[in-house]
């Protein structure tokens, strides 16, 4: 064979990376429902236990759908290793606590995912591992919550609910220098379109649950990074607390990623056009896009990501005004979810961000104005028109 995958593009990456036909030579990547596996014989089993022969032992630890999934994924990141999850939340605890023990400090960004800050400032406490949440656009803020066992950076860009984007690479470079790890959330901005590990970072985490199946149906999480650091800080953890993905759910995944570039470039131009289009609204106070030039970083956003992504910030002024757009939107679902074939819109302060108090929602620009927009598959022009009736009606 003189094909080499990691030469390949991106959209050949995600249909045939990683793919492993049995001996029936099936055209669908096969799901292969099976919690162990069987050795021809003792000396095999053994040999197998004692990692001198490749296979699978137990399906915690790997299985051949799950494997191929990872394949892919890492294919597609350019990471030398990927392990799946159950979820996004059990990567990013993953990917974290992995890294980290007792007397450890993290620093975050303070525009984290709800279930980031209750890790952060509730489960690692009891650990004895202390975080600081900085402002993540500040780059003296990152350098200044630095302590001598700082061995963790961890943030998210963009980051939910505002689309605040922060500097990977300068952030890295602050990190590197002080002997920590950085953790990248890259949900938002996708595979497509920002590529962390290019940027400095050591390990990217996923929620799988949102553009990567993209379709409603299943949770699933991974972190990628260095083969070395997965073994080292990853392996055995996985293999003795089971976070493992279900085969069945990384089938679904599997075939997810084969549309992803599809999806998520038609999702984003959507969103690129929408945006516009909501700016221009005279009942709009602001209008937030990482790809529009009033985006607040929008240097940064188009130095380190090669689209806008799919999702769009917007301020009505008031809460009342937020809940008539929600309330007359027809096409759009009102839900938390995001990254889906279907167009959602969701109000951060009384949901998704609602476990913060008004105080933190202030420090991180989140008033109750706020919606946020998850742009779909659906027309062009159906989106326009319900998203300017709903505008109009606010
Ligand atoms: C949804 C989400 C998560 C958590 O993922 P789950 O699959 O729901 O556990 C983490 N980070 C970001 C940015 C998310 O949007």
């Amino acid at each position: 064979m003189s094909e080499t995958p990691d030469k390949w593009e991106t959209a050949t990456r995600l249909v045939r990376g990683g793919l492993a036909r049995s001996e029936h030579g099936e055209v669908a990547e096969a799901l292969f429902l099976t919690q162990s596996f069987v050795y021809d014989s003792a000396e095999g089993a053994e040999a197998r236990f004692k990692g001198e022969e490749p296979g699978f032992i137990y399906a915690r630890y790997g299985s051949p759908t799950v494997r191929m999934f990872e394949e892919r994924l890492a294919l597609l990141e350019g990471a030398q290793a990927c392990r799946s999850t159950a979820s996004g939340m059990a990567a990013v605890h993953l990917a974290m606590t992995g890294l980290l023990r007792a007397g450890d400090h993290v620093v975050a960004g303070r525009a984290l995912f709800g279930s980031c800050a209750w890790i952060l400032n509730t489960w690692g406490p009891r650990f004895g591992i202390e975080a600081t949440l900085v402002d993540a656009t500040d780059l003296e803020a990152w350098r200044a919550a630095l302590r001598p066992n700082t061995k963790v950076f961890f943030l998210e860009s963009p980051a939910n609910p505002l689309l605040e984007i922060c500097d990977i690479a300068a952030i890295s470079a602050i990190a590197k220098d002080a002997g920590a790890r950085v953790v990248v959330d890259n949900v938002f901005a996708t595979p497509i379109f920002q590529s962390p590990l290019k940027l400095g970072a050591d390990v990217v985490v996923y929620s799988a649950t949102k553009h990567i199946d993209g379709q409603g149906r299943v949770l699933g999480g991974a972190l990628l990074g260095d083969q070395t650091l997965v073994d080292e800080s990853y392996r055995d953890f996985i293999r003795h607390t089971g976070p493992a993905l279900s085969p069945f759910n990384a089938w679904l995944l599997l075939k997810g990623l084969e549309t992803l570039d599809l999806r998520v470039r038609r999702q984003t131009d959507t969103a690129g056009k929408l945006a516009d289009l909501i700016a221009d609204h005279p009942k709009v106070v602001e209008c937030r896009y990482p790809f529009r030039r009033d985006h607040p970083q929008h240097e940064i956003a188009a130095r380190q990501m090669s689209g806008g992504g799919t999702l769009i910030a917007l301020d009505l002024g008031s809460q009342e005004a937020a809940f008539r757009f929600l309330d007359a939107l027809e096409i759009f679902d009102i839900s938390n979810n995001l990254g889906d074939a279907k167009s959602m819109a969701t109000h951060p302060c009384t949901t998704t961000h609602r476990a913060l108090s008004e105080a933190q929602q202030r420090q991180i620009g989140l008033t109750r104005g706020w919606v946020r927009l998850s742009l779909g598959l659906e027309g062009q022009s159906d989106l326009a028109r319900d998203i300017s009736r709903a505008l109009d009606a606010a």
